[in-house]
């Protein structure tokens, strides 16, 4: 009896925080909680990475490619010498394949953001997977390595979205802190956000496309001088995974 109360309770809380995640949306960073509440299901969700005071960080953009922004976006990056993860879209890889091309001949990261920006929150098991395995089949055919990593759009899903994702061979991974927060009305305040965020083993997203990122453009250069002027560097989210295990 008591163990059947403490399930329906729990439960419940569960509900209420799938909700809240519901509610906040893509710029919020809610993951913690899910930490809290649920320690089985953090181990399998990737926010940050320890690095062991290793002074890298990940900067991953989602929802391009985009024709308005994605070009921009690689340039910002060539100039700062900066290789990032993209969590692609499957629809938009296969209307842009060109970006798509030059993400890669960049030697940046292609990653899976599902096919068509789905919330996985309120897909069933079959379309969860249907969205995960058409855009890795897609990519599968330009990339030369297989994607690793998945990334629920607006962090909406289910406990069962990550073990969709891993029997498809994707370890999920959220982020430490976003660019595009409702508390940043310009790029320097957006800029100042992440800057004052800065810790070693972070995992920053941004966006590329989906809706107007004008100010991530100017947002972008501001977060990624003062962060290599502190000494830090910007890998990929592989490479940075991959300073964990050592
Ligand atoms: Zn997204």
């Amino acid at each position: 009896m008591v163990a059947l109360l403490v399930g329906l309770l729990l439960s419940l809380l569960k509900s209420q925080l799938y909700a809240l995640q519901t509610f906040a949306g893509e710029d919020s960073e809610l993951s913690r909680v899910i930490y809290v509440m649920d320690s089985n299901l953090s181990k399998r969700l990737i926010t940050h990475v320890e690095t062991n005071g290793e002074k890298l960080v990940a900067l991953t953009f989602d929802d391009g490619p985009d024709p308005l922004y994605t070009n921009d976006v690689l340039e910002i990056l060539e100039k700062y010498n900066i290789k990032a993860t993209f969590f692609v879209v499957g629809e938009n890889a296969q209307a842009h394949p060109e970006l798509i091309r030059r993400e890669i001949d960049a030697g940046h990261e292609i990653e899976n953001h599902t096919y068509t920006h789905a919330d996985l929150s309120r897909a069933n098991a079959a379309g969860t997977e249907e969205e995960i395995k058409k855009t890795d089949a897609l990519l599968g055919r330009m990339l030369n390595r297989n994607m690793k990593y998945f990334r629920p759009p607006k962090k909406l899903f289910r406990p069962e979205t990550i073990d969709i994702a891993e029997r498809n061979g994707y370890q999920t991974v959220l982020w430490t802190i976003c660019v595009e927060n409702a508390q940043s009305p310009t790029p320097q305040a957006m800029a100042k956000r992440v800057i004052d965020a800065a810790r070693p083993g972070m995992i920053i997203l941004a966006h590329d496309g989906r809706l107007d990122r004008s100010k991530t453009l100017l947002a972008l250069p501001i977060i990624i001088k003062a962060y290599q002027e502190q000494g830090y560097q910007f890998v990929t989210l592989d490479e940075l995974l991959k300073t964990s295990d050592a």
